[in-house]
């Protein structure tokens, strides 16, 4: 059976993932309340601005509910300011910027600074025979990745694609490229 899947659509780039996942065929709820998130068994956080995404969920009264839904195991794929809302640590955040832990990771935003701060480049996925074009916006920079993440790809010496059991994040914005693997393979991993 294929997962409803969310989309957290509080704020930022939550429409493309929507497409993307349409295209797929796959079931779409857009989050903004709790009784949407309820009835999802998989979320997408989208790119964005963590600091106003992490506003706005204390503003919905959705973090608690993200959290139990979390821990209780519900595949999550977070894309940039996704990513960073999804990791244990963030370095240059907002002191009152959540970060859920739910993958052992330490990030720097903003980390490729400002003359690096959009850029677009080929990676390598494992387990993709062709690169994956992968655009990055003010993007994260992972500076630290405990022992239980995979890394499924890397720019230079920085994960910018990891897993940990259920969590898959993203540096970059794979809605963007017209290229649909890495929605596919998150869905794929969240089926039942
Ligand atoms: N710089 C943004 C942040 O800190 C993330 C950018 C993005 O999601 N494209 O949240």
């Amino acid at each position: 059976m294929t997962p409803t899947v969310g989309v957290l659509a509080l704020q930022g780039a939550f429409a493309a993932h929507v497409r993307i996942l349409d295209w797929l065929g796959v079931a779409t709820v857009e989050v903004r309340t709790a009784a949407q998130l309820e009835r999802v068994d998989a979320l997408i956080l989208p790119g964005g601005e963590s600091t106003t995404m992490s506003m706005l969920l204390e503003r919905g009264e959705l973090i608690e509910p993200l959290r139990s839904k979390l821990s209780g195991g519900l595949p999550v794929l977070g894309t940039c300011a996704g990513l960073i809302l999804l990791s244990s640590k963030i370095l240059d955040g907002r002191s009152d910027q959540h970060a859920l832990g739910v993958i052992d990771l330490e990030v720097r935003r903003n980390g490729y600074g400002t003359q690096l701060d959009s850029f677009e480049t080929d990676i390598d996925v494992a387990g993709f025979d062709d690169p994956f074009h992968a655009v990055f916006i003010r993007a994260p920079v992972v500076e630290r990745a405990g022992e239980q993440v995979e890394i499924l790809a890397k720019v230079d010496d920085n994960p910018v694609l990891c897993r940990q059991g259920q969590v898959m994040v993203a540096a970059f914005h794979p809605e963007l490229s017209g290229d649909d693997r890495i929605h596919r393979r998150f869905v794929d991993s969240a089926g039942y």
